[in-house]
């Protein structure tokens, strides 16, 4: 069997974050400096605190992460984001198909497949999200809907190492209800079942959950042997719990 990845903690602090709370990312960055063993962090700041985030991290093994980038490089796009100009400002991630760009700006697979391939040809590695809704869960297609989300959603022909893959349960982000632990080991146990038949180096990609991880529930859902770490949001905004998130990989 082969060898599980190392773990990896992603903070997602979607749109929040002023300048004054990079001190949050200092904190991370000290409290962890020498630390051997532990999980890989990342942290997604906004775009406007990637490039300070990058200086801030230069030289630990804190990488900094987009949430979300443009399929082109450069264009008449206003307000958008070229996967180079993040990598540029200092990204090494970048996240695609969250469920909050798929509700709230019509994100297909289509699209969330060009932006991944997006990532890749700028040298970024991607966190690409599926996760069901209430509804679609209630109904029974759960399992449907993030093989669905997952094949049409894939760049073509990643490197395992160059793809994360976060299952996040959209009724589980931010609203503090998380799924069983033996929900959370059925889907990643499936889905890992659906990178194996698509990929050839699918063993390199690690599985996060995301959904309302907070310190107190992190042991129960992290460590399930299915489970290589998770995406974080609210709980990853203070430098304090998110810490805390990581130590349960200690
Ligand atoms: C997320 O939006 O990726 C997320 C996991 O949010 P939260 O931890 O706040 O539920």
């Amino acid at each position: 069997m082969a060898e599980k990845p190392r773990p990896l903690v992603a903070g997602n602090w979607k749109m929040n974050g002023l300048t004054a709370d990079l001190a949050e990312i200092a904190v991370i960055r000290d409290a962890l400096a020498g630390a051997l063993g532990g999980p890989d962090i990342i942290i997604c700041p906004p775009a406007t605190l990637i490039a300070a985030a990058a200086q801030l991290c230069a030289g630990s093994f804190i990488a900094i992460g987009g949430q979300d980038c443009h399929p082109e490089r450069r264009g008449a796009y206003t307000g958008d984001i070229a996967a180079e100009m993040l990598r540029d400002a200092g990204a090494s991630y970048v996240i695609v198909g969250h469920s909050e760009r798929r509700r709230d700006h019509g994100e297909s697979d289509v699209l969330v497949s060009a932006k991944a391939e997006a990532a890749l040809r700028a040298g970024l590695k991607v966190i690409l999200c599926v996760g069901e809704t209430e509804a679609e869960r209630a109904a029974g297609h759960a399992p449907d809907v993030v093989a669905r989300q997952l094949e049409g959603s894939l760049p073509s022909a990643p490197h395992g190492d160059s793809l994360v893959v976060a299952y996040e349960p959209v009724w589980a982000i931010g609203t503090g209800v998380t799924p069983t632990p033996n929900d959370v080991a059925e889907m990643h146990g499936f889905l890992r079942q659906r990178l194996a038949a698509r990929l050839p180096e699918s063993s390199d990609v690690r599985l996060l959950y995301g959904g309302s991880v907070k310190a107190d529930n992190a042991a129960e859902l992290l460590h399930l042997p299915a489970v290589d770490g998770a995406l974080i949001g609210g709980a990853s905004l203070k430098a304090a719990e998110f810490l805390a998130i990581a130590a349960t990989y200690r």
